[in-house]
C-alpha cells in the first residue's frame, strides 16, 4: 500500500504557503513513524490529504503516487483517450496573451506515459496557471456536474457548465477528487457520486472529510454537522478566509463572474439558426421523401446497388433497422454469437466490425443509462473551438447539437450554409474503381491533405461523404477516412479549427456510429437508412406508416438509446466525452491500419492489412456492380444473425446440433467423434482457437496412464443461465445431472428455491453448487448464500458485459416470483453493477461480506475478455478472490440487443492467456482458480484453454443442445419449442431433455480431453495448465485472412515472464483473517441460542469502521441450522455504539435484532434476510444536533434486502432501498436513486430525497414526507404514480410504522408528525408503481373471480380440474394427437383425423382478415390437412390431385407457424438440397409480401412449381417444429409463391441485356438441364438445350403422372425459357443425330444432364413373360397418350378391368398406382421387399435425419378409397413370374421375408419357411429405380464413369474428365430427386461460368454469391 500526504501552509510563519508531497510505500498506521516530521510540533499544517490506495495496476511506481502536484482522486477516468488527443489537438487553437510565444514551451500539455491521475494533473495544472480561471473553476470546468437534465439546476449555473463546455469535455468517470493550490483545499464528486465522501465539522472548526466515517474518532459532542459530498458537488475550504463554502454558493459566484447567458444567446449556433438563415432563397420542403436513389436498378429496396456496395444485407435490414423505427430501440438477440471475427470472416465484413466496445468492470463501474439517464447527454458543441485560455465570448460560437445524428435536409442545410463565415467542404470519399486494391491508401492520404487544406483555407465543417460510390467509385470505409483525417488533424493541430461531419451509406447500426464517433465525428448522417426506410414505406413494408420526419426521430430516438447504452457500459455519461475517445479494441487489424486511422488502439494479434481491406470493398463493388446480373440482384442475407446455408459460418450450424443430440441420445462415442470433427471445422472457421494446432508428444502415452474421467469432469461447470431465463425443467436438469458427475451447476442471477438447494436426493439433487450473487440480487438471502460450494460474482456476462438486463412481468410466474423474493407478474431488471461495485476497493468488500456470509464456500468473480482483464484479475485476486472467471465475448444465453451480442467483448483465449501471464508475472496465480468459459464444447476446445491457462471449464450452449435445444434465438420471445428457454406451461410440456443427456455429453468430453492428453503426453490436468508451449499457429489456416494474425502474444509460455511462479490455482489460500471478526465474539454470545439450547441472549457490542460486514456470519450460522425462516423474533439482541464497518448487519438473519448507536458506512443492511436494524445518533451528540439534517449511514443500504426491518434516525446517501424486495426501511432523509429498482416492501423517507427517486421502480410503496413540495421534480414518474396518503389502510400504516420508529429511535421529528396526526400525513406522498397496482388490481380480480367459482363449485364438485389441465390451451389437445403418421409427404392424412370437437380453428377464425400471431403461431395453428381434393373427385380426371385454392385460403396461418429459427434445420444438410431460403419466404407470405417472397425463392430455385408440387419435401422432415409436432408445410407455400406469381403476370421473362459471347451445350432438358440452362442464360451466355423427345422437360414431361405435375405447367416455363433466349432442339439423340464431340468442339462448354435412363430389372424365372413393363415405359406411353401427343401406331399399356401389381415402392410406384387405377384397374397391389416403416421414428432415425415412417400418398389413399385397402404389402420378395398358355404374366409366386441384424450389424434378409404364396396378376410393373445413364454419349467421349457407372467427376466438382465437358443430375449422382437435379443444375451452371469468365455472380449454396476472389496473401506466407 502507498501512502502520501500533501503538506499545506505553515501555520504562523507568514511564509508563502509550501506544499509538500510525501510519497512512501506503507500502510496508513506507519504514517508518523515514517514521517517523524509531521508529528513535530514545529509543522503546522491547515491541509492534510492522505492517499492511500488499492494497486489494482499491478506494478506500483513513483510515478503514480498521490497527490500529484495539485490533486489527489480515488477513480478512473474512462474518457482519458479521447481527452488526451483533444488536449493535444487543442494545442492548435491555443494563445495566451499572458505568455505569447513562450506558450509552446509548456507543450505538450500531457506528458507522456503518464497514469490517468497524472494526465489529470497536468491539465488541471495547466488552466489554473495559463487559463484565466482558479483552480475550484478549473476543476467544474473538467468535471462538471450533469446538468444538461437537471430540472432542479439553477439557470445560471446551467448556463456556466454550457458556456465551459464549448472548450472542453468532460473528464468523465468515476472519481472522488480532492485538490489543493495552498489556498484551497478541496473536493468534488463525479456525476454519478460513485464514490464515498463523507465528512464531519467539529465545534473547533476542522473539517474531516473521507471516504469513510470512523477513520479519525471524533468525541461525538464535537461534532456539529455531518455530512456527505453529493454527485456532482464540490466542498471547499479557504483556509485564507478560513470558510467552508457550499456548493451552491461557490457554483453561483463563478457562473455569475461573467455575463454568460447573454453570451450564449447571442452567440451560440444551432440548426434552427442554420435553417433559419439557410441562403438559398427557398424554403426546405418539410419532406426529403424523394430519395435520390443513384444506381438504382428495380423497384424494390433489395435491388437497391448501393445496400450491396456498403455490405448491407436483409438481416440488417429487418432484424436490426425496421426494429428500431418500429419500436424506438434496438432489436434483441439471444444465445451469444457464433460467427467468425471480422478478421476470419470470408463475407466483406465491414470494417466496423473488426472493433469490439470496450465496457467497465470492476474498476469503474457500468452505469444504467435509462434508470439513470439524468447523468446522460447526446448534446455536443461542434465546429471550431475557441482559445481555452482566454475564457470568453468567443468560446460559444460553435454549433450546437443535441444529438449526433443528421437527416438528409439537415446536411443539406450544413452544405450550403454561409451563416456568420461558416462553410462546408465537401470530401469525397470515394476512389475510382480501376485504380483496383492499390487504389485505397493514396485516396486515405488523399483525403487527408484535402482536409488539412481546408482546414487552412478557413472551412468550418468538413463533410466526409461516400455518396459519390457508385459503379464507377468504390466507397473508402468511412471509418477508415474518419479516422485517418481526424489523426491527421490532429498531428497538424488542425483538429479543433473544424468539425467532422460523416455522411455515409455504411453505418447503420448502434454500433456503426459509436464507432465513427468514438474515433472522431461530431456528427453522422447515415443516408442510406433513411433512404431504405423510405423505400421500405414506398413499398408498404413501413408499418405504421411513417413520414420522413416520423423516420428520422424514431431512428434518433433508437440511436440515442443504443448510444447511450454503450458508452454508459464503459461508466461515460456523455457523449461530448465519449466523441474519439477510442474506446474500442481492434480483433485482426494489422497495426500499419492502426498507425495511420486508429492511433492507440490496441489491436493485439495484428491482422489484415490495407491490401485485404480494399479487396473486401471491392468484393462488395463488384457484387453490386457486376454488369452480368446473375443472382447479385437482391441484396443477400448470408447469415450474418441467423445461420442460412452457403452463408456465414456459425459454431453452431445444424450438423454439429444434429450431431451432438445424436451422441447424447445414443450414448455412442462415434457419433460425438462426428460431433467433434463438425465442431472442429466451425471452430477452424469461426475462433482464434481454430488457428492454433496442438503440439503433439514424440511418444503419446497409453491412455490408460490418462487421469480418470471422473476426475476430469470435477472441472467442468454449466453457465450462469437464471431460472427465468430457462424453465425450472431445463435448469433443474441440468442441476441434477452435474451433481451426478460431481461437477457444478450455477444457478443464475436468479436464484434458487430453498426445496431445491436443501434437497438431499443423492441421484436426483436440484441443488447448484455455484449460487451467483449478481446486481440483480434476485432472492438472496443469508440462507440461499449459506447453502452452496462457491458464490460467484457476476461483474459481466459474455453476451453484454457492461450491461444489465431485464425479466418482462409476463415472464415471472409464481415459481420465479417466489424463487427471487418478488412479486408475480411484475418485471425485474437486473441493472449493470454500479451499486456495490464501483471500484476494486468495492468488490474486495463484497467478496469479503459473501466469504462472511458464508466462510466455507469459494468466492468467484466473474469476468468477460477485454485488454487489460490480466490486470483486473490481478486485481480481484488481491482483493482475496479465490476463483476468477473469464468469459468470452461469444457466451451468454440470454437476450441482449445486437449491437451487445455482436460487438462488445473479446474472445476468451486473448482473455485467459493474458490474464493466466499477468497473474504469473505478480505471483498471484497460486491464489486463484481460473475458469475459461464461451462456446467451448469438444475436448479440444478444453486442451486449448487448459494450455493458455484455465484450470476449469464452463459450457452453456452445449449442455442446452444437448438437452434438446436446436439454437432457435427466440428465447427473449418466450416461445422456445423445445421448452428450454420459456416459462410458457404449454412450451415447458414439450421440454424432452434429461440429465443423462448432460451426463453423456460431459463424460463423451472428458473421454475426448484424455484422448488429447495422451496424445500429448500429459498425465494430469494441471500439469497442461499455463502449457502455451504446445500451442503454435496453425501453418495452413482455413482462411487466407487467419495468415495475417500474430498469435505469440497469446502462446507465450508465462514461465518465460517469470520463472519459477507456483501455478497451481488455489494451491494458497487466500486470507480473510476471519478469525478476528466481531462475530466470532457475538457467536460465542449466542451459543446457547444457536444451539437451540436458550430462546434469547443479548449483549453489548463496540463498533468501529474496521469490523466490517457484521452479523453476517452469525446470520450464516443461523441459516446453516433453521434455514429461511430463522430464529423467532429478537432472540438474539445486539447493542451496539460507535462506528459500523462497511455492509453493516449484511444478510441479517430473522430474529437478530441490532441497535446501533452512532453512525455507519456504506451497505447497510445489505441483503437484509428478516433481520432488524436500528441505528441512531449518539444520545450525548450536541442538544442543537439535529438527526434529520445529517448524514446516518452512507451508500447502498438494503441493496437486494428480502425480508426484516430498518430504521434509520438521520439521513442515508445515495441509492438507499435500491433492489429492496420485501423490506421495511425508514429513514429521515435520503439522496439521489432512492428507491431505484425496488421491487418489494415498504420505504419511508421522512425528509427530502435525491433526485431520481424511485427510478425502475416496479414494486413494494415508498411514502415521501414532502414538506417543501419539491418531490414531484425529484422524482422520476417513469415506472411510479405519486399518491396522496388518504386511505385508511395507508394512514393507519404510516401511523403505527411512525410510531415503532419513534420507539425504537427517539426520532424527535416523527414525535412532531404524530403529535399533529392525521394532519400531518397530508404532507407525505405515496409512490406506488403502476406494474404493482396492476398486479394487485389483477390479483384482486382474480380472487373475486376465484370466490366466484368457489361458489358455483360447491354445487358442482365435478368441475374442478387440474391446475394443469387449466393451463393448456384447448387446442394444444388436439395438436397433440397429430403425429407423423398422419403425413402425406408432410401433409396431414385428412381420413385418419376426427375433425377436433374444439379446435384452436374453432376458436381462432379462419378468415384471413383476422390479426395472426407469429410469435407464437406454431403453437396456436394446426398444420393445414387440406393438401389434395377429395380422393373420390380426383379419382375421377386426370387433373392436378392438389387443393390449390383450399391451400392458398389458409395459407398466411400455415406461415405463421413458421418460428424464424436461429439455425433452420429446413435448410440443413438433411433439409432442403437447394437451400431454400424457407424462413424468409415465409416470413415474407405472413406479412403479405408475396413479391418479395417470389424474388426470394427464385433467388435458390429455378422451377418451385416443379419442387411445389413433386419434392417429397425433405425440407419438412427436418423441420424443427416437426421435433414435436407436424412440420410447416413448407412445400405448398413455395407452390403457393410460385402460382401466384404466374397467375398474376409477375413471371416476366427477363433476358440477359449483355451476352458474353460464350456458348453452351446442354444435353437434356430434364429438371437438371433446364436448371443450367436457366442460369447459364442468366449470366449472358448463348445455351442450347438437346433433348431426344419431341417435347421438353424430360422426366417432367411424361416420367411425372399429369396429375402430380400438369403438363401445362411444364410448358409454361418452358416458353417462358425460350423467351429469355434460350435454344431448345427436340427430338436430336445426340450421338445419333449429332455426335457429342461436335458439340464439344462448337461450343465453349458441354453440360451432360442425361437422367438415369438404365431401369433396373428383376430378372427372375418368367421374365420374359408378357404383361411385364418398366414403370416408365408405362407411365411415359399413357401420358403421351393422355396428352394427345402419341402416333396412331403407339402402344399404351391399359390396366382397365386387369389385376395389377407394381413392384417397387417409392414415388414412381405411387404415380403407377394411381395411373393403374384412373384406368379402370380391378385391383392394385405393390409389393415392397423391405419390412414396413414403423409408424414413429426409429432410435436410430432421429430429428433431424429424414423420417423413415409408414406414410400414405395419394395413390395410396385413393386405392384405400376404391379398393377399400392399403395395396402395399411389405417384406415381400417375388420368385418367379407365372404365365400362361399364351405366354402372359398370370401371378406372381412370392416369399415373405424377414430381416435380422448378423454378427457385424448388417441387415440379413431371410425367407419365412412356409410363406410362399401366389398372387394373381394380369399387369406386372418394375418400378425399382435406374442404374445408371446411357452410355452411348459416355462412351463417345469416352468419359470416365465412377462405380455406379455414373459419369465421373472431380471431387465437389462437375468438371469431368475431359476438359470442358460437364456432367450434372442423375447421370452424375445417380437416380435422385428433382429438387437435387435442378441444385445440381444451377451449381454445375456456376461452374462453368467461373470456369469460363473467371468469376460468377451466381449463387452457390442457399442462394449466397460468394466471392471468389483471392486473398492476397500476407508478406512472407507462402
Ligand atoms: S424444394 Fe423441396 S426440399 Fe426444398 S423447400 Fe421445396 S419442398 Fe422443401
Ligand atoms: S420451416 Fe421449420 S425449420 Fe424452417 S425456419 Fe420454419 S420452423 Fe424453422
Amino acid at each position: 500500500m502507498q501512502v502520501f500526504a500533501l503538506g499545506g501552509p505553515q501555520g504562523n510563519t507568514g511564509q508563502k504557503s509550501v506544499l509538500v508531497k510525501k510519497p512512501g510505500l506503507l500502510s496508513p498506521c506507519q504514517l508518523w513513524a515514517y514521517f517523524p516530521d509531521l508529528s513535530d510540533p514545529d509543522y503546522e499544517t491547515h491541509v492534510a490529504i492522505i492517499h492511500s490506495r488499492f494497486s489494482t495496476n499491478t506494478f506500483p511506481s513513483w510515478e503514480r503516487a498521490h497527490p500529484q502536484r495539485l490533486m489527489a482522486h480515488n477513480g478512473e477516468i474512462n474518457t482519458l483517450r479521447g481527452n488526451v488527443n483533444l488536449m493535444h489537438a487543442r494545442e492548435g487553437v491555443m494563445h495566451s496573451p499572458e505568455y505569447g510565444d513562450d506558450l509552446k514551451k509548456l507543450f505538450p500539455i500531457v506528458e507522456p506515459k503518464l497514469s490517468d491521475s497524472g494526465i489529470v494533473d497536468n491539465v488541471l495544472e495547466f488552466l489554473c496557471f495559463t487559463g484565466q480561471r482558479s483552480l475550484p473553476e478549473a476543476m467544474i470546468t473538467m468535471v462538471p456536474e450533469a446538468w444538461q437534465n437537471d430540472v432542479t439546476m439553477t439557470k445560471d449555473k446551467k448556463a456556466f457548465y454550457k458556456w465551459s463546455s464549448f472548450v472542453m469535455e468532460p473528464w468523465d468517470g468515476p472519481a472522488l477528487f480532492t485538490f489543493s493550490d495552498g489556498r484551497y483545499v478541496g473536493a468534488v464528486l463525479d456525476r454519478n457520486g460513485l464514490r464515498p465522501s463523507r465528512f464531519y465539522v467539529t465545534k473547533s472548526n476542522v473539517m474531516y472529510m473521507a471516504s469513510e466515517v470512523g477513520v479519525v474518532d471524533v468525541p461525538p459532542e464535537e461534532i456539529v454537522q455531518k455530512g456527505r459530498l453529493k454527485p456532482g458537488r464540490m466542498l471547499l475550504v479557504d483556509t485564507k478566509e478560513k470558510i467552508f463554502k457550499r456548493d451552491d454558493i461557490l457554483k453561483s459566484e463563478i457562473a455569475n463572474l461573467r455575463p454568460i447567458q447573454q453570451w450564449l444567446e447571442e452567440e451560440v449556433l444551432t440548426m434552427d439558426t442554420l435553417y433559419d438563415n439557410h441562403n438559398h432563397g427557398h424554403k426546405l420542403a418539410r419532406e426529403d421523401s424523394s430519395a435520390h436513389l443513384t444506381d438504382y436498378r428495380g423497384s424494390v429496396m433489395e435491388e437497391d446497388r448501393r445496400l450491396a456496395l456498403f455490405g448491407w444485407n436483409i438481416e440488417a435490414v429487418t432484424l436490426l433497422i425496421l426494429p428500431m423505427v418500429q419500436n424506438k430501440k434496438e432489436a434483441l438477440g439471444s444465445m451469444g454469437n457464433d460467427t467468425p471475427l471480422a478478421c476470419l470472416s470470408r463475407h466483406n465484413p465491414r470494417l466496423f466490425e473488426y472493433f469490439k466496445q470496450l465496457f467497465a468492470q470492476v474498476t469503474n463501474p457500468p452505469i444504467d443509462p435509462f434508470r439513470e439517464k439524468i447523468v446522460m447527454s447526446l448534446a455536443c458543441p461542434i465546429g471550431p473551438e475557441g482559445n481555452i485560455l482566454e475564457p470568453g465570448v468567443a468560446q460559444c460560437r460553435r454549433l450546437w447539437l443535441e444529438q449526433p445524428i443528421l437527416s438528409r435536409k439537415d446536411m443539406r442545410v450544413i452544405k450550403a450554409t454561409t451563416y456568420r463565415g461558416w462553410k462546408t467542404m465537401v470530401l469525397n470519399t470515394v476512389y475510382d474503381v480501376n485504380d483496383d486494391t492499390e487504389g485505397l491508401v493514396p485516396a486515405i492520404d488523399r483525403v487527408c491533405q484535402e482536409a488539412a487544406d481546408a482546414v487552412e483555407a478557413g472551412y468550418t465543417l468538413l463533410v466526409l461523404s461516400d455518396k459519390k460510390a457508385g459503379q464507377n467509385f468504390v466507397p473508402i470505409s468511412s471509418v477508415v477516412a474518419l479516422g485517418a483525417i481526424h489523426h491527421h488533424l490532429i498531428k497538424k493541430k488542425l483538429r479543433m479549427r473544424v468539425g467532422l461531419i460523416v455522411e455515409t451509406g455504411e453505418a447503420r447500426e448502434v454500433h456503426d456510429l459509436c464507432v465513427l464517433l468514438g474515433y472522431g465525428a461530431d456528427a453522422i448522417c447515415p443516408y442510406l437508412v433513411f433512404e431504405t426506410l423510405s423505400m421500405l414505406r414506398k413499398e408498404g413494408k413501413l408499418t405504421p406508416f411513417m413520414n420522413d420526419q416520423d423516420i428520422y426521430l424514431s431512428y434518433i430516438a433508437a440511436v440515442a438509446r443504443g448510444i447511450s447504452k454503450v458508452m454508459a457500459k464503459m461508466g461515460i455519461s456523455t457523449l461530448q466525452s465519449y466523441k474519439g475517445a477510442q474506446i474500442f479494441e481492434a480483433v485482426g487489424l494489422h497495426q500499419s491500419v492502426i498507425d495511420k486511422c486508429f492511433v492507440g488502439t490496441a489491436s493485439r494479434i495484428g491482422g489484415v492489412t490495407f491490401d485485404v481491406l480494399a479487396l473486401e470493398e471491392l468484393n462488395r463493388h463488384n457484387f453490386a456492380y457486376d454488369h452480368r446480373y446473375g443472382d447479385n440482384r437482391i441484396v443477400l442475407s448470408p447469415g450474418f444473425y441467423q445461420w442460412r446455408d452457403g452463408g456465414e459460418k456459425h459454431m453452431n450450424d445444424p450438423l454439429t446440433i444434429a450431431n451432438i443430440q445424436d451422441a447424447v441420445r445414443s450414448k455412442n462415442y462415434n457419433s460425438y467423434a462426428k460431433f467433434a470433427e463438425s465442431a472442429w471445422e466451425s471452430t477452424q472457421n469461426c475462433t482464434l482457437r481454430g488457428q492454433m494446432e496442438l503440439v503433439f508428444a514424440d511418444e503419446p502415452l497409453d491412455i490408460s496412464e490418462v487421469e480418470d474421467v471422473s476426475s476430469i469432469v470435477k472441472r467442468f461447470v454449466t453457465g450462469a443461465m437464471s431460472f427465468g431465463s430457462i424453465s425450472y425443467e431445463a435448469h433443474s436438469t441440468l442441476a441434477i445431472a452435474m451433481n451426478r458427475i460431481g461437477a457444478k451447476s450455477n444457478t443464475g442471477e436468479g436464484g434458487e428455491s430453498p426445496d431445491r438447494y436443501l434437497s438431499k436426493d443423492p441421484m436426483n439433487n436440484t441443488r447448484s453448487a455455484i449460487k451467483q450473487v449478481a446486481s440483480g440480487r434476485f432472492g438472496v438471502t443469508s440462507s440461499y448464500v449459506s447453502h452452496c460450494d462457491e458464490l460467484q460474482i457476476k461483474m459481466a456476462q459474455g453476451a453484454k458485459p457492461g450491461e444489465g438486463g431485464e425479466l418482462p412481468g409476463y415472464k415471472v410466474t409464481k415459481e420465479i416470483a417466489a424463487t427471487r423474493h418478488s412479486i408475480p407478474g411484475v418485471g425485474l431488471i437486473s441493472p449493470p453493477p454500479h451499486h456495490d461495485i464501483y471500484s476494486i476497493e468495492d468488490i474486495a468488500q463484497l467478496i469479503y461480506d459473501l466469504k462472511a456470509a458464508n466462510p466455507v464456500a469459494r468466492i468467484s468473480v466473474k469476468l468477460v475478455s477485454e485488454v487489460g482483464v490480466g490486470v483486473i484479475a490481478s486485481g480481484i485476486a488481491k482483493a482475496k478472490a479465490e476463483h476468477i472467471v473469464i468469459s468470452g465475448h461469444d457466451g451468454g444465453t440470454g437476450a441482449s440487443s445486437w449491437t451487445g451480442i455482436k460487438n462488445a467483448g473479446l474472445p476468451w483465449e486473448l482473455g485467459i492467456s493474458e490474464t493466466h501471464q499477468t497473474l504469473v508475472m505478480n505471483n498471484l496465480r497460486s491464489r486463484v482458480v481460473l475458469q475459461a468459459d464461451g462456446q467451448i464444447r469438444t475436448g479440444r476446445d478444453v486442451i486449448v484453454a487448459a494450455l493458455l491457462g484455465a484450470d476449469e471449464v464452463g459450457f452453456s450452449t452445449a449442455p442446452l443442445i444437448a438437452m434438446g435445444c436446436t439454437m432457435m434465438r427466440k428465447c427473449h420471445l418466450n416461445t422456445c419449442p423445445v421448452g428450454i428457454a420459456t416459462q410458457d406451461p404449454v412450451l415447458r410440456k414439450k421440454f424432452r431433455g434429461t440429465p443423462e443427456n448432460v451426463v453423456n455429453f460431459m463424460f463423451m468430453l472428458a473421454e475426448d480431453i484424455r484422448s488429447h492428453m495422451a496424445r500429448l503426453g500429459f498425465r494430469t490436468f494441471q500439469e497442461m495448465v499455463g502449457r502455451a508451449d504446445r500451442l503454435t499457429s496453425r501453418p495452413t489456416a482455413n482462411s487466407e485472412k487467419a495468415k495475417y494474425l500474430d498469435l505469440e502474444g497469446i502462446l507465450t509460455c508465462a514461465w518465460k515472464l517469470r520463472s519459477g511462479i507456483n501455478i497451481v490455482g488455489g494451491s494458497v489460500a487466500q486470507n480473510f483473517s476471519h478469525e478476528i471478526r466481531l462475530d466470532n465474539v457475538a457467536i460465542e454470545k449466542a451459543k446457547d441460542v444457536l444451539d437451540g439450547k436458550a430462546t434469547k441472549v443479548e449483549m453489548a457490542l463496540h463498533a468501529r469502521n474496521i469490523d466490517r460486514t457484521f452479523g453476517a456470519t452469525l446470520s450464516h450460522m443461523i441459516s446453516m441450522k433453521y434455514g429461511e425462516a430463522g430464529l423467532p423474533d429478537n432472540s438474539i439482541n445486539i447493542q451496539m455504539k460507535g462506528t459500523g464497518g462497511q455492509s453493516f448487519c449484511a444478510f441479517l438473519a430473522h430474529g437478530i435484532y441490532v441497535e446501533l448507536e452512532g453512525d455507519a458506512n456504506d451497505y447497510v443492511a445489505k441483503a437484509l434476510s428478516g433481520g432488524e436494524v436500528v441505528i441512531y445518533p449518539p444520545k450525548d451528540m450536541s442538544a442543537d444536533f439535529k438527526s434529520e439534517d445529517n448524514i446516518i449511514v452512507g451508500n447502498v443500504v438494503l441493496y437486494g434486502a428480502t425480508s426484516g426491518k430498518a430504521f434509520f434516525r438521520g439521513q442515508t446517501a445515495e441509492r438507499f432501498c435500491v433492489r429492496n424486495s420485501g423490506a421495511l426501511a425508514v429513514c429521515e432523509g435520503c439522496g439521489d436513486h432512492g428507491c431505484e429498482y425496488m421491487t418489494g416492501g415498504r420505504a419511508v423517507v421522512l425528509g427530502l430525497t435525491g433526485r431520481n427517486f424511485a427510478a425502475g421502480m416496479s414494486g413494494g410503496i415508498a411514502y415521501v414526507l414532502d414538506r417543501e413540495k419539491l418531490f414531484d421534480q425529484r422524482c422520476n414518474h417513469e415506472s411510479v404514480e405519486v399518491l396522496p396518503v388518504d386511505s385508511a389502510t395507508d394512514l393507519n400504516w404510516l401511523r403505527d410504522t411512525l410510531q415503532e420508529f419513534v420507539n425504537k429511535t427517539g426520532s424527535t421529528l416523527t414525535q412532531t408528525l404524530l403529535a399533529d396526526w392525521p394532519a400531518s400525513a397530508k404532507l407525505f406522498v405515496k409512490i406506488f408503481p403502476y406494474e404493482y397496482q396492476r398486479v394487485l388490481a389483477e390479483a384482486e380480480a382474480e380472487a373475486e373471480e376465484s370466490h366466484e367459482d368457489e361458489l358455483t363449485n360447491l354445487y358442482d364438485e365435478d368441475t374442478i380440474v387440474s391446475e394443469v389441465v387449466l393451463q393448456t390451451p384447448k387446442d394444444q389437445k388436439h395438436f397433440d394427437m397429430l403425429d407423423d403418421d398422419d403425413m402425406i409427404n408432410g401433409a396431414v392424412n385428412v381420413e385418419n383425423i376426427e375433425p377436433p370437437v374444439s379446435d384452436i380453428e374453432d376458436l381462432v377464425s379462419d378468415d384471413e382478415d383476422e390479426t395472426l400471431d407469429k410469435a407464437r403461431g406454431f403453437v396456436k395453428y394446426r398444420r393445414a390437412t387440406n393438401q389434395y381434393r377429395p380422393v373420390a373427385a380426383r379419382l375421377q380426371d386426370w387433373g392436378e390431385v392438389y387443393n390449390h385454392k383450399g391451400i392458398m385460403k389458409g395459407i398466411t396461418k400455415q406461415a405463421a407457424r413458421c418460428m424464424d429459427c436461429g439455425v433452420p434445420f429446413c435448410q440443413s444438410e438433411n433439409g432442403c438440397p437447394l437451400g431454400n431460403l424457407i424462413p424468409k419466404w415465409n416470413d415474407l407470405v405472413f406479412h403479405n409480401h408475396w413479391k418479395e417472397a417470389l424474388q426470394t425463392l427464385l433467388q435458390t430455385n429455378n422451377f418451385p412449381e416443379f419442387t411445389g408440387r413433386c419434392c417429397p419435401a425433405p425440407c419438412e422432415g427436418s423441420c424443427v417444429l416437426a421435433i414435436g409436432d407436424p412440420a410447416v408445410t413448407i412445400k405448398n407455400i413455395e407452390n403457393a409463391i410460385i402460382d401466384a406469381a404466374w397467375t398474376n403476370g409477375w413471371m416476366e421473362p427477363d433476358p440477359p441485356t449483355n451476352r458474353t459471347g460464350k456458348t453452351i451445350a446442354i444435353v437434356g432438358s430434364g429438371p437438371s438441364g433446364l436448371a443450367a440452362a436457366a442460369q447459364l442464360n442468366k449470366v449472358g451466355h448463348t445455351v442450347t438445350v438437346y433433348e431426344r423427345n419431341d417435347c421438353l422437360g424430360g422426366l417432367l414431361r411424361y416420367g411425372i403422372p399429369s396429375m402430380k405435375l400438369g403438363k401445362d405447367v411444364v410448358q409454361r416455363r418452358v416458353d417462358f425459357m425460350k423467351a429469355e433466349g434460350i435454344n431448345f432442339k427436340t427430338n436430336v439423340k445426340v450421338g445419333e443425330d449429332v455426335s457429342a464431340k461436335d458439340l464439344l468442339d462448337q461450343n465453349d462448354a458441354l453440360l451432360l444432364c442425361m437422367g438415369s435412363a438404365w431401369a433396373r430389372d428383376l430378372p427372375i424365372p418368367g421374365r420374359k413373360l408378357d404383361g411385364i413393363h418398366y414403370a416408365m415405359n408405362f407411365l411415359e406411353k399413357w401420358q403421351r397418350k393422355h396428352a394427345g401427343l402419341a402416333k396412331p401406331t403407339d402402344t399404351f399399356i391399359n390396366a382397365n378391368d386387369k389385376e395389377v401389381i407394381i413392384i417397387g415402392g417409392g414415388d414412381t410406384g405411387v404415380d403407377c398406382i394411381a395411373t393403374s387405377l384412373r384406368q379402370g384397374a380391378r385391383n392394385v397391389t405393390t409389393f415392397e421387399i423391405l419390412p414396413e416403416p414403423p409408424k414413429e421414428r426409429a432410435a436410430n432415425n432421429p430429428w433431424p435425419l429424414w423420417p423413415k415412417i409408414m406414410r400414405s400418398d395419394y395413390g395410396h389413399e385413393e386405392a384405400k378409397l376404391k379398393l377399400g385397402k392399403d395395396p402395399r404389402i411389405f417384406s415381400i420378395m417375388s420368385k418367379e413370374f407365372v404365365g400362361d398358355s399364351e405366354g402372359h404374366v398370370c401371378g406372381i409366386r412370392t416369399v415373405l421375408v424377414d430381416w435380422t441384424k448378423d454378427d457385424t450389424g448388417r441387415w440379413v434378409m431371410n425367407e419365412v419357411p412356409d410363406s410362399e404364396k401366389m398372387y394373381p396378376c394380369d399387369i406386372a410393373i418394375l418400378a425399382m429405380g435406374f442404374l445408371g445413364p446411357e452410355k452411348a454419349v459416355i462412351e463417345s467421349l469416352s468419359l470416365n464413369q465412377d462405380p455406379r457407372s455414373n459419369i465421373e467427376t472431380h471431387s465437389g466438382s462437375y468438371a469431368t474428365s475431359v476438359m470442358r465437358v460437364y456432367a450434372a443430375g442423375d447421370c452424375r449422382r445417380g437416380q435422385s430427386l428433382v429438387v437435387h437435379a435442378i441444385n445440381e443444375g444451377r451449381q454445375a451452371a456456376r461452374q462453368i461460368d467461373i470456369d469460363l469468365m473467371g468469376q460468377t455472380s451466381l449463387a452457390a449454396a442457399g442462394g449466397v454469391v460468394q466471392p471468389i476472389r483471392e486473398m492476397a496473401k500476407p508478406n512472407g506466407v507462402v
